[in-house]
């Protein structure tokens, strides 16, 4: 869904577009996903997932595949690590499309990637992108001649490839020789300064390398991943200036939960604010049994809450406070909240724009009224001790107040009705403002 832009595009760095996926000369995005999805060249920023599922159990692996590209993953990358794995994947893709699920596949190679391709071509042909870490590739002598080797295949078959440095097996014989000629500059810099010319270079070497093998700029994404938000920002920004290559951002290791989401989000938004990169991922541990796509949602939320794109309607609620002593708020937030998650598959299609609805849920008069009057449809609930009526607003204007035991029920009536005189088949003749049907258990005031 490359829906929306940089709102200043003109701040964002200039790298070459890869089309990842999709048919030769068919170039789109989102709905039109068959046609491939672009990363770079000043397109949209990507959203993409890996699963945690073993590849060679097919079933498990397209389930999880078709959760994480419903929940709005654009690029899935899945574990190849043995013959069995890639054996696999071709049928991964077949049923998925099968489903209608043409998401792009994303392998991820470590080690053994140039003998799995070599003996898999079913799968080297189903993959759309190959990603590889020079830091693993192979040692020694065999490094250049495997890494030469998937390279080739990529060529081959004219798949994008991800050059993913990792400082937890960044290539060692750099790093140290690194080391050693700064330990002899008559100003050394510090350790982690040099560990992050070695992640550096270790990606732009191999890219380089790449292209000389004959992989085009326009078929390579580089990532340089490390677990520190300051690491991150300062190895991308160095990055960033050096080379043209699309830029893939991830804090690895993230960790679980709101630590995750929060280091994640610090890190990737100081550099994309600054313009720097093309597609993210959220590397959340899930807790066990947990939802996977959570890390799908935490980079659309990033994206849209800086106003790079747009996914869904947005909810403005507050926190609540002493003001708020039932939970009828909070619940009304979360049902508004889930009513949006759950009908967006559906309201994608039948309502165009729907995604760019505000809608605010606010707890008591202070700053409940002046909230919802700045969000396309808003309800101010009543505080505690106040008149039990809460108002709502509809494109700026006090609509409508609603009182009774079904202030919830009738308020999500009122925006599945205002979603489909705003958005659906009817929306050229909408009027701002034109709204104020109301519920038989409304009152006006
Ligand atoms: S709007 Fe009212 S209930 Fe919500 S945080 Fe402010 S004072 Fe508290």
């Amino acid at each position: 869904m490359n829906d929306g832009g940089n709102p200043d595009s003109s701040a964002r760095r200039q790298s070459e577009p890869i089309i990842v996926g999709g048919t030769p000369g068919g170039i789109g995005s989102g709905a039109a996903r068959s046609a491939g999805v672009i990363v770079g060249g000043g397109a949209p920023v990507v959203v993409q997932s890996m699963t945690n599922t073993d590849t060679a159990d097919v079933a498990s692996t397209v389930r999880q595949v078709a959760d994480l590209a419903r929940a709005g993953s654009e690029l899935v990358r899945i574990t190849v690590d043995r013959d069995e794995a890639a054996a696999a994947v071709p049928h991964i893709r077949d049923r998925l499309r099968a489903q209608g699920i043409d998401v792009p596949l994303v392998g991820d190679f470590h080690y053994i990637g140039h003998k799995l391709l070599a003996e898999h071509p079913a799968c080297a042909e189903a993959l759309d992108k190959y990603r590889i870490n020079p830091g693993n590739v192979g040692f020694k002598e065999k490094k250049d001649r495997q890494f030469s080797a998937i390279i080739e295949i990529a060529a081959r078959y004219g798949k994008a490839v991800r050059i993913g440095v990792n400082w937890g097996s960044l290539d060692q014989t750099l790093l140290t020789r690194l080391m050693d000629e700064n330990a002899k500059l008559p100003a050394p810099r510090n350790a982690r300064a040099v560990m992050h010319e070695a992640i550096v270079q270790s990606a732009l070497m191999s890219a380089a390398r790449a292209e000389e093998l004959g992989l085009g700029a326009n078929r390579i994404v580089v990532s340089a991943k490390v677990s520190a938000v300051q690491d991150l920002v300062a190895v991308n920004k160095l990055l960033a200036s050096r080379c043209r290559y699309a830029l893939h951002l991830g804090l690895t290791e993230a960790g679980m939960g709101s630590k995750g989401i929060v280091a994640s989000s610090a890190a990737m938004g100081i550099l994309l604010q600054q313009g720097i990169g093309d597609t993210i991922r959220f590397s959340l541990t899930p807790e066990p049994g947990g939802d996977r796509s959570l890390e799908v949602r935490a980079a659309q939320e990033l994206l849209q809450t800086m106003g790079l794109r747009t996914f869904m309607p947005v909810v403005a609620a507050c926190p609540g406070c002493g003001r708020t002593t039932s939970t009828v708020f909070q619940e009304l937030a979360r049902d508004i909240e889930t009513m949006i998650r759950t009908e967006m598959p559906t309201w994608k299609g039948r309502y165009p724009g729907v995604e760019t609805l505000n809608l605010a849920v606010m707890g008591c008069i202070v700053n409940g009224p002046g909230e919802s009057k700045h969000a396309d449809l808003g309800i101010s609930l009543p505080g505690t001790g106040e008149h039990p009526a809460a108002p709502v607003f509809i494109d700026g204007a006090k609509a409508m107040t609603l009182r009774g035991g079904n202030i919830a029920g009738e308020f999500k009536a009122i925006v599945e009705e205002y979603i489909e005189r705003r958005f659906g088949s009817g929306a050229a003749t909408y009027r701002r403002g034109a709204i104020t049907a109301r519920t038989p258990e409304t009152v006006a005031e």
